[in-house]
């Protein structure tokens, strides 16, 4: 393989920027609020509980924002979340239908304008993360609470310390991060490649709406979440309309050792009715029709704009795919999961959303590449979420979340 169209990769092309003060909250950083009487403060009109061995995740659905704060009890251990609410409109089950990581919960009024959810726990646990959303298109306001297993000694000294105030959910603590190849920074490189660009519009919409310029955008906003957290350097394979072969988004990857490659896209399809956001890792077994479809589109896309196919084609792909570590393989499984998991509480996602394709973009041996296909340009309802800034900006953040989860928990 000889093709040798490296960009110079300076620095200068890391986002060492400073961003406005944007809310990721990794973790419980909200202090209780003055209490308003709870004159103002929102119902919780529904709440749901999904678990596994691995996992907790409590979804309260809300008339509106409110405050709330979370701590950890011993004897029997839960984890407690109060809120500011004015009443709670349903009943909620003791029982949970397939008991997990909690194996209960509860959600009840217990004064005048507080609201609380108790999950109680089967192990060990803490507060991977917890935030609010605001309320998007019919989805009402939410609060989420993911619970991650944690050690008997890390629950203990948590439940102990935990005042009702505070902050028991610095789970992001530093000496928790991934330990980076090479970079300087020490802290793991992300880097984000926005599809097409140049010659290369990728999809395009009925109203007009070009693929490359809403990834872009897209693309942007990911990277002023993910900087903002303060966990990652964060790059991006194009800044500008330029058009980038395949081939070179994988080598900016591998060069710069990326802890995790995050390709976006928002491709079309000849059904129309097909909508949602979906994560892709690559598989080249994958026999889904309309991935296969989407991944063949992709992977033309060298072709499109004039520059052949890599030596040897298929040979060399295969070469590579030998050599892809198993581990990276995984890496980036558990990677989509964590983002699949975060995508899920706030946006429209497909039914499965987390599937394999041949993309060739993520066919880097030596780095975690996971795809994500954020909503289809042919189908109209997605389209107008795409070209909204208020839908950016949650999906943005989530995905930024979810990726700080994978490497939290994996890295
Ligand atoms: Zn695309």
């Amino acid at each position: 393989m000889t093709r040798t169209i490296f960009r110079p990769f300076s620095l200068g092309f890391l986002a060492f920027a400073a961003f406005l003060a944007i809310a990721l909250a990794p973790g419980i950083a909200q202090e209780p609020s003055e209490k308003e009487a709870g004159a103002a403060a929102p119902s919780v009109l529904g709440a749901r509980m999904v678990t596994t061995a691995q996992r907790g995740r409590l979804i309260l659905d809300l008339s509106g924002a409110t405050q709330y704060t979370i701590h950890a009890v011993t004897d029997p251990d839960r984890v407690v979340l109060e809120l500011d609410a004015a009443g709670v409109e349903f009943d909620t089950p003791a029982e949970i239908a397939e008991p997990g990581l909690v194996g209960r919960y509860s959600v009840g009024m217990v004064d005048e304008g507080s609201a609380r959810a108790v999950m109680f726990l089967t192990g060990p646990a803490k507060v991977q993360q917890a935030y609010a959303l605001e309320a998007f298109g019919d989805q009402p306001a939410r609060i989420v609470v993911d619970l991650i297993p944690d050690t008997a000694e890390n629950f203990a000294a948590n439940a102990k310390t935990a005042a009702p105030a505070a902050s028991q959910a610095d789970t992001a603590s530093p000496d928790t991060q991934a330990q980076p190849d090479g970079a300087s920074t020490g802290r793991p490189l992300i880097v984000i490649d926005p599809g097409h660009g140049g010659i290369d519009s990728g999809a395009q919409a009925a109203n007009g709406l070009l693929e490359k310029n809403v990834v872009l955008e897209f693309a942007f906003k990911l990277q002023e979440y993910l900087v903002e957290s303060g966990k990652f350097d964060v790059a991006l394979t194009r800044d500008s309309d330029e058009f980038l072969s395949l081939e070179e988004r994988v080598t900016l990857a591998r060069e710069n050792q990326a802890s995790l490659m995050v390709s976006l896209h928002a491709d079309s399809f000849s059904q129309p009715n097909v909508r949602g956001a979906s994560v892709y890792t690559r598989d080249e077994e994958a026999t889904d029709i309309l991935d296969k479809v989407l991944a063949e589109q992709e992977n033309k896309v060298d072709l499109v704009a004039g520059f052949s196919p890599p030596d040897g084609d298929n040979a060399v792909v295969d070469i590579l795919v030998d050599l892809m570590r198993r581990d990276t393989r995984r890496q980036a499984y558990l990677a989509g999961d964590a983002v699949v998991n975060a995508l899920d509480a706030s946006v429209r996602m497909r039914r499965f959303p987390l599937r394999k394709a041949d993309f060739f973009v993520l066919q880097a041996p030596d780095v975690p590449s996971i795809l994500v296909e954020l909503g289809f340009l042919s189908n109209s309802e997605d389209t107008a979420n795409l070209n909204t800034d208020q839908w950016r900006d949650r999906v943005a953040s989530a995905l930024a979340r979810g990726i700080l989860a994978y490497f939290e928990q994996h890295g």
